[in-house]
């Protein structure tokens, strides 16, 4: 069962008490320097400070009554968690995240304010994910998948049905890519009304599971790296479903950027747009500032992903880049 842009239209409906639609601004100097119409989509402005507060708010919109009575379970390397979190809490349901010792104080310090209970284990997304299916089966609940599920995917490309109300003339999308969610869900709704919208993913050099899957032909692993984007860090999955065949088939380009390049484009975006990014949120700007994107366009859309950041990595690349 595939997914279709009635779906995503349905998840518009769902998803609507408890995910904003978020405002699109003008990037002025960036759109400048390139000599085109740049705007971002700030994702960082939803409630959990990311996009990924629309896919789980339609999974879990989405459970039955007896479903929703044994509680969810998920994996993540954060947002996803955060956002699990914030509708399970909403909707009062009893929720539990699984996460690698990779992850980020701070993301875990937001989980626990939220009231779930948080189980750190492994040194992978992948170990994490292991532990997980563990008490999935002993306690019954329901996994919520942070990419690869056709309610997740619907959700997200909720981002690409706002992008065509609110710019009717947008001709390219950068998207940061890791499991595919988001780039799939979104670009699914932007080729059904115009398979000329170039659509481009952002990931970094270290780990490009998408990239290097795309490549092959077929889903592959990879070492998981430490990264500044550390929310693009995880597989797609061996026995991907979904999120592999939509980046098959609607991603035109893949950009990769260095550490270096995805602090800049922090560093930009806080001087520039007063903009606080975690890294993931700001290597769509990072990709147009590194000259790496091969056909920008003129009508650019970049989806800001989140604002979830290490306030101590933060302040040092501001000040890094300082003069
Ligand atoms: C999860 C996440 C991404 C990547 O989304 P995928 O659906 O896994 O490709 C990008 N940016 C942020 C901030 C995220 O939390």
């Amino acid at each position: 069962m595939g997914i279709v842009l009635q779906d995503i239209f349905k998840a518009q409906r769902t998803i609507r008490s408890i995910a904003q639609h978020t405002p699109l601004v003008s990037a002025l100097d960036l759109s400048t320097r390139f000599d085109s119409d740049i705007r971002l989509k700030l994702e960082t402005t939803q409630e959990t400070g990311a996009f990924k507060l629309r896919g789980a708010a339609n999974k879990i919109l989405n459970l039955t009554e007896e479903q929703r009575k044994r509680g969810i379970i998920t994996v993540s390397t954060g947002n996803h968690g955060r956002a699990v979190a914030y509708v399970a809490k909403s909707l009062n349901i009893n929720a539990t995240v699984c996460v690698s010792e990779l992850v980020p104080a701070n993301k875990i310090d937001a989980l626990q304010q939220l009231g779930v209970t948080v189980v750190i284990d492994g040194q992978s997304q992948d170990d994490a994910a292991v532990r997980a299916a563990e008490l999935q089966k002993q306690h019954g609940y329901t996994l919520i998948h942070p990419f690869d599920d056709p309610f997740i995917i619907a959700g997200q490309g909720t981002i690409g049905l706002e992008l065509l109300q609110d710019f009717p003339d947008i001709d390219t999308v950068i998207i940061p890519l890791s499991g595919g969610g988001l780039i799939g869900g979104v670009a699914l709704a932007l080729k059904s009304a115009n398979l000329n919208i170039r659509v481009i993913g952002v990931s970094m050099e270290r780990g490009p599971v998408m990239y290097h899957s795309l490549k092959a032909g077929y889903p592959i692993e990879l070492a998981e790296q430490e990264s500044l984007a550390d929310s693009l860090g995880g597989g797609i999955g061996l026995q991907n479903q979904y999120t592999f065949s939509l980046a098959q088939q609607y991603v035109d380009e893949v950009v990769l950027l260095t550490e270096e390049e995805i602090a800049q484009g922090m560093a930009y975006a806080f001087r520039q747009l007063q903009l606080v990014t975690e890294g993931a949120g700001a290597v769509p700007i990072a990709a147009v500032l590194s000259n790496k994107v091969k056909s920008l366009g003129k009508h650019i859309a970049l989806v800001i992903s989140g604002a979830n950041v290490n306030m101590t990595v933060f302040t040092d690349i501001v000040r890094k880049f300082e003069e």
